[in-house]
């Protein structure tokens, strides 16, 4: 990590002006990039704005020697913010998708606003932001996104179904973008990171925020969008000094003939294959899907 360095590349960190994305910005900032520093300064729900959040990470680089430029839209206009790196710093090399709100409420009682304010943050904001740098990293055959999930998305979260939704749409967007990157040299990671942050910082206990430094989840995100690194598409959990990698996995699974024998019944006969994980694969693409269909044309009748 200590010689990893990103000299004549520009970043453009979302939601650098607290938690994570500062984290981000300043490490970048003191290993020779160019940073711009984005940050809408609103609440955690996402009410309100300022350009303070953003200027003091602005200042922070600067007075650490890097060089660093404020932006101050929401990521729902992220070219805009990419038209900042370009303005400022003539490219832009890597994107971190990592602004974001919280709109907490159970199921039941939740209102439309709850849900469209962080699909649109999370969701649309990220789209907005690579599509705005995807025609320059094309371009110049060289580009690195991090997009930004969560547990929640992955795993369920009680009260954060909307927050779920949103991250977990995290996760396919990154692998299509890692698939239509490969042959440009663009490569895109997403994160379920944890870390004490004003986010975190109501749900966890003190002791166990002082063991979740953002720090701890910037030197992984600073090794999968170093130019030499090859890693895209992939999945990572990383926080309070763990990483790893996650992925896909599917039961050996049940395979019956797709005729009128193909019947609840026959499938509840066998239900324990479709739950059997004694021999899994692990898939990558839908393309294999198809062999398995062949294999059903093959097969005799099922017994219902
Ligand atoms: P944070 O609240 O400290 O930082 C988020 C930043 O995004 C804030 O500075 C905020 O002003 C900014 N922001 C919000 N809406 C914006 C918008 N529309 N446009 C531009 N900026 C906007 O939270 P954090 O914990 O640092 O979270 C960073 C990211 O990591 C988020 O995407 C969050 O969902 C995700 N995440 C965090 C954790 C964790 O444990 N902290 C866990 C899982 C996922």
């Amino acid at each position: 990590m200590s010689e990893l360095r990103y000299d004549g590349q520009v970043v453009v960190v979302t939601g650098a002006g607290g938690g994570l994305g500062r984290a981000y910005a300043l490490a970048y900032g003191s290993r020779g990039a160019s940073v711009v520093v984005n940050d809408l300064g609103g609440s955690f729900k996402g009410e309100g704005n300022s350009t303070k959040a953003a200027d003091v990470v602005v200042d922070e680089i600067k007075a650490a020697g890097g060089k660093a430029v404020a932006n101050y839209d929401s990521v729902t206009d992220g070219d805009k913010i990419i038209e900042t790196a370009i303005k400022n710093f003539g490219r832009i090399d890597v994107l971190i998708n990592n602004a974001g709100i919280l709109r907490d409420i159970s199921f039941k009682n939740m209102k439309d606003q709850d849900w469209d304010l962080i699909i649109a943050v999370h969701v649309k904001g990220s789209y907005k932001c690579a599509r705005a740098a995807w025609p320059y990293f094309r371009k110049q055959k060289y580009g690195r996104v991090i997009n930004t999930a969560s547990a929640a998305g992955l795993f369920g979260s009680f009260g954060q179904c909307n927050y779920s939704a949103a991250k977990l749409a995290m996760v396919g967007f990154t692998e299509t973008l890692a698939k239509e990157g490969a042959k440009y040299n663009i490569h895109a990671n997403v994160i379920a990171p944890i870390a004490a942050s004003r986010m975190t910082q109501t749900v966890m206990p003190p002791d166990v925020l002082e063991n979740l430094k953002p720090d701890w989840v910037v030197p992984l995100v600073a090794v999968l969008t170093h130019k030499d690194c090859q890693e895209t598409g992939s999945i990572y959990e990383v926080g309070g000094g763990h990483v790893a990698k996650l992925r896909w996995e599917r039961s050996s699974g049940l395979l019956l003939k797709a005729d009128d024998t193909y019947t609840p019944g026959a499938i509840l006969k066998k239900w324990d294959k479709v739950s059997d994980y004694s021999n899994p694969e692990y898939p990558t693409g839908v393309a294999d899907f198809m062999g398995l269909l062949e294999k059903s044309m093959k097969m005799g009748p099922n017994d219902k």
